[in-house]
């Protein structure tokens, strides 16, 4: 696991589950510490004291120095659970339980995910991505990507054998699913392997024909993934990769571009799946030259399954000029998105126009197919416009177009063969179907 220089907790009853023990001494022993007990009652204390949520508020910088990431180890829990109630007592009737009090009392499991869209069935014409139950076994990250907020707190599970036994109901429920997406709100191997969630995730998946997962990486921590050679395929390695100056300034926390691509090529030799998102494409000023170096690096000694495309999204201009360092970015992308501020706010994929992004894909796909005439090239979230005009060029469509992590996007796959928003027949762990716009989409 990295080097992390933070405070660790740990919930008190983990020895009530026989599999955590084991996590919890490895986790210790690699950061040199015992863990702090801590019970479901002290959540908004600790909360509180060690500034967790303030951090998870705010968007990393890239200009300051954060304090490594604390990490709790937390216990799943799925159902009603018997300390929710004492803690909305505990504070009282005019404060929330909130989102992180609720992650960290272990209620966040697995998630229908619609893009933000009540109604699983359609896309969301500016955020096209399939609807799909992902996982959650930890979240929180200590890369420090200066368009993400996810720190302050590593809370990952250490009750995995449990946290299995209901992934195991959703698997079975849940035909429709093939590939489950795990950790979007982290990166999995910053605790590997101590944590063993790959491991215990591979056991689970292994026992179903066709399940796979998807671990959601900048990691380059990947030599323990070399020496599960019974992998099968069945977890498929996903880097999402910038540019080397953005990645450089602006994502402190992770490994290089280089280091990630070399991580990639290692997992991919061991024959894991290995696909690659170019994303976010932060046009630096040196963008149209990185993008070639990109090109070369993704296709040097592999052929990923796949190469997805999206440029920085999810911030208006202002935050943008806030977290970036404008004289970084280049000038035309800088011009492009304070032109379009005011007809974008309401685009979920600002600051940049469909102009502009679309000549930075059109500069991408070039370099690409430079070196490699047929590695499937697909967007990651982009637009139903932005398909429509390059879907010809891709040879693929918004419905079946392959991409990193989509729920039908099994390994080899190059085209899905069913309509993603309509095969979709989703059902909780414990049996309840799920209604469009319904009740129980977490767990
Ligand atoms: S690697 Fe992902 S989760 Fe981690 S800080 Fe960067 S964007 Fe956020």
């Amino acid at each position: 696991m990295y080097s992390l220089a933070s405070k660790l907790y740990v919930h008190k009853d983990y020895a009530d589950f026989p599999d955590a023990p084991a996590r919890v001494e490895r986790i210790e022993s690699a950061m040199g510490q015992e863990a702090e007990n801590f019970g479901d009652l002290d959540i908004p204390d600790l909360i509180e004291e060690r500034g967790w949520q303030d951090r998870r508020s705010r968007r990393f910088s890239a200009f300051d120095t954060t304090p490594d990431q604390d990490v709790v180890l937390m216990l799943s829990h799925f159902g009603e659970h018997p300390n929710l109630a004492k803690l909305t007592e505990k504070l009282g009737k005019d404060k929330p339980v909130t989102g992180l009090m609720r992650q960290l009392l272990g209620l966040r499991n697995m998630n229908l995910f619609s893009s933000g869209v009540e109604d699983f069935h359609k896309p969301r014409k500016d955020h096209v991505c399939r609807p799909q139950w992902q996982l959650f076994t930890m979240e929180g990250c200590s890369h420090q990507c200066a368009y993400c907020s996810l720190g302050g707190v590593i809370a990952a599970k250490v009750n995995m054998d449990y946290y299995c036994d209901h992934l195991g109901k959703l698997i079975e429920n849940n035909p429709w699913q093939q590939v489950f997406l795990t950790n979007s709100n982290s990166d999995t191997p910053i605790l590997e392997p101590e944590i063993g969630h790959i491991r215990a995730l591979l056991d689970l998946v292994k026992r179903y024909d066709n399940r796979h997962f998807v671990v959601h990486t900048k990691s380059a921590n990947v030599d323990h993934l070399l020496e599960h050679t019974d992998h099968d395929q069945r977890a498929i390695m996903l880097w999402t990769i910038a540019t080397p100056s953005a990645a450089r300034i602006y994502e402190p926390g992770a490994p290089s571009t280089e280091e990630r691509f070399a991580a990639a090529r290692k997992c991919y030799r061991t024959g894991y799946p290995v696909r690659i998102k170019f994303k976010p494409i932060i046009p630096m000023k040196d963008w149209r030259e990185e993008a070639t170096l990109m090109a070369r690096l993704a296709l040097d000694g592999m052929k990923p399954e796949v190469i997805n495309l999206l440029t920085l999204t999810w911030m208006d201009v202002t935050t943008l000029r806030n977290a970036f360092n404008p004289e970084d970015l280049d000038p035309e992308a800088m011009e492009a998105a304070d032109t379009a501020k005011d007809d974008m706010t309401d685009d979920h994929l600002r600051p940049f126009p469909h102009a502009f992004r679309a000549t930075v894909y059109d500069h991408f796909i070039t370099e690409i197919r430079k070196i490699d005439p047929d590695v499937p090239i697909t967007f990651s979230t982009e637009s139903l416009d932005m398909w429509k005009q390059f879907g010809e060029r891709l040879g693929y469509d918004a419905r079946d177009y392959i991409c990193g992590c989509g729920p039908q996007s099994t390994p080899g796959c190059r085209r899905l063969e069913g309509n993603p928003w309509k095969v979709i027949a989703p059902m909780s762990w414990d049996g309840h179907a799920i209604e469009p716009g319904g009740p129980g989409r977490s767990a």
